[in-house]
């Protein structure tokens, strides 16, 4: 989870002014959290009330109840149009989206579950209340699994097996980097991102990767980032950083969602 976030602060002054290198500042004074550290956050809260999520349809009411209640706090976060009507009117009815929203908020899920199979049916639970379409429930369940993989000790070669089950990934970063340009939608984003993870060497070489292929930076950066971390874990001080760009409310739910799925 903490990946999600950091990919998206790192990623926040990148998102509409792209920086196609991997060389640059990780955190300066213009980085800011946005709606996707808003969101990991919203669903780690709806997890924080369960010891085990039994009832689905109940977890799926208690989740829109977090994400109205903590998205209502940050309208100005960034959201996509249609997502922000949904929070701002309290709606519940799923709109069929396929944005990337769907996969940016999905990390605390491969923290919390106990298994591969209740990641996967939590991950669609998430999905389904707002991101119900087909290419939104796969980007949710993709990287929740392999958040999943990667910290129960899988090898990169066996989440890349894992991940081509959803997305076949025929393109290198190289190839895309000069063409790559802003896409909201998981089919879009979400393969990109698990690529930049895939050709990386550590947790801060992994979000390198995906700020310097461009897009929608902050977004690809914390879908990255939830996979390395789980993969390579993060230094302290990179986690103490990303802390300090996080008001009271926020950290009040990181901090016991971390204590509850125990990460240091
Ligand atoms: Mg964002």
């Amino acid at each position: 989870m903490t990946g999600a976030i950091i990919g998206d602060i790192v990623g926040s002054r990148f998102e509409f002014y792209n920086r196609k290198s991997k060389d640059f500042t990780l955190f300066t004074p213009r980085c800011f959290f946005t709606d996707d550290t808003v969101m990991t956050l919203a669903v780690a809260k709806a997890l924080n009330e369960y010891e085990a999520v039994t009832d689905y349809e109940a977890f799926k009411r208690t989740l829109i109840k977090s994400m109205h209640e903590v998205g209502n706090y940050y309208p100005n976060c960034g959201y996509g149009g249609r997502f922000y009507s949904w929070i701002r009117n309290r709606e519940t009815a799923p709109y069929n989206s396929y944005g990337n929203g769907s996969a940016m908020r999905v990390s605390p899920v491969g923290w919390y579950a106990k298994s591969l199979e209740e990641t996967e049916r939590l991950a669609k639970a998430t999905a389904d209340i707002t991101h119900n379409h087909s290419e939104g429930i796969k980007g949710a369940v993709s990287v929740a699994g392999a958040v999943y993989l990667a910290r129960t000790g899988s090898t990169m070669d066996e989440i890349r097996n894992y991940v081509s089950r959803f997305y076949k990934i025929d393109f290198t970063l190289d190839e895309i980097r000069p063409i790559y340009g802003f896409y909201e939608t998981c089919q879009d984003s979400v393969p990109q991102a698990f690529e930049a993870f895939f050709k990386s060497e550590s947790f801060e070489d992994a979000v390198r990767n995906a700020i310097s292929i461009g897009g929608d930076s902050d977004t690809i950066a914390a879908i990255t980032g939830s996979v390395a971390e789980a993969f390579y874990g993060i230094d302290a001080g990179l986690r103490e950083t990303a802390e300090s760009y996080l008001d009271e409310r926020l950290l009040k739910i990181y901090k016991e969602f971390n204590k509850k799925t125990e990460v240091k």
